[in-house]
């Protein structure tokens, strides 16, 4: 069981975006495409490519003390990679407080709502969270808001950014721009 706090609590998206903002400007990764893997190493976590004994599992972070592993799986995309090692950092940087674990399936990435929180399992919104973080650290909303001015197409964004389409355009809604 992960060492985190028993009650989850309620984070805006807003308050999300901002700590997002504060890592990326912290550790001065403040150009597009943001590298995680990058963030990751600067952070003193090791990042591995992983196959797991489930295929439903897309990756994980473990954290002992000063050493903290962060596992991907290895046969996933490269979109895919990069939104799970961000959503795990979401985890680092939201409720991994102590030593403990998170091993995250497909099912924590890509199928939960998007925002609501509400009536949910501590659990769930554990990971729904770690993947508001994920889109906030990958696609930063200042960036995707100058970018859209210019470009104005989700295509055109999602490779400049090296994120799926389906995420930039779940993304460009969300900061209504579409
Ligand atoms: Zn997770």
């Amino acid at each position: 069981m992960p060492t985190v706090e028993k009650d989850v609590p309620f984070l805006s998206r807003q308050e999300v975006e901002i700590r997002a903002a504060d890592v990326l400007r912290e550790h001065g990764l403040e150009s597009i495409p943001v590298d995680p893997v990058v963030l990751a190493n600067r952070l003193g976590m090791a990042v591995y490519n992983a196959k797991f004994s489930d295929d439903n599992i897309v990756g994980m972070i473990a954290k002992r003390g000063d050493q903290i592993t962060l596992l991907v799986n290895q046969s996933d995309p490269p979109f895919r990679k990069r939104f799970t090692i961000a959503h795990e950092l979401g985890h680092h940087f939201l409720h991994l407080i102590g030593d403990g674990e998170f091993v995250d399936s497909e099912a924590n990435l890509f199928r939960l709502p998007q925002d609501d929180q509400q009536d949910i399992t501590p659990q769930r919104r554990r990971e729904i969270q770690a993947n508001m973080f994920a889109a906030a650290l990958l696609m930063p909303a200042d960036a995707v808001r100058s970018e859209w001015k210019r470009l104005h197409s989700v295509d055109a964004m999602a490779r400049k950014f090296n994120v799926s389409e389906a995420a930039m355009g779940i993304r460009v809604g969300q900061l209504g721009l579409d």
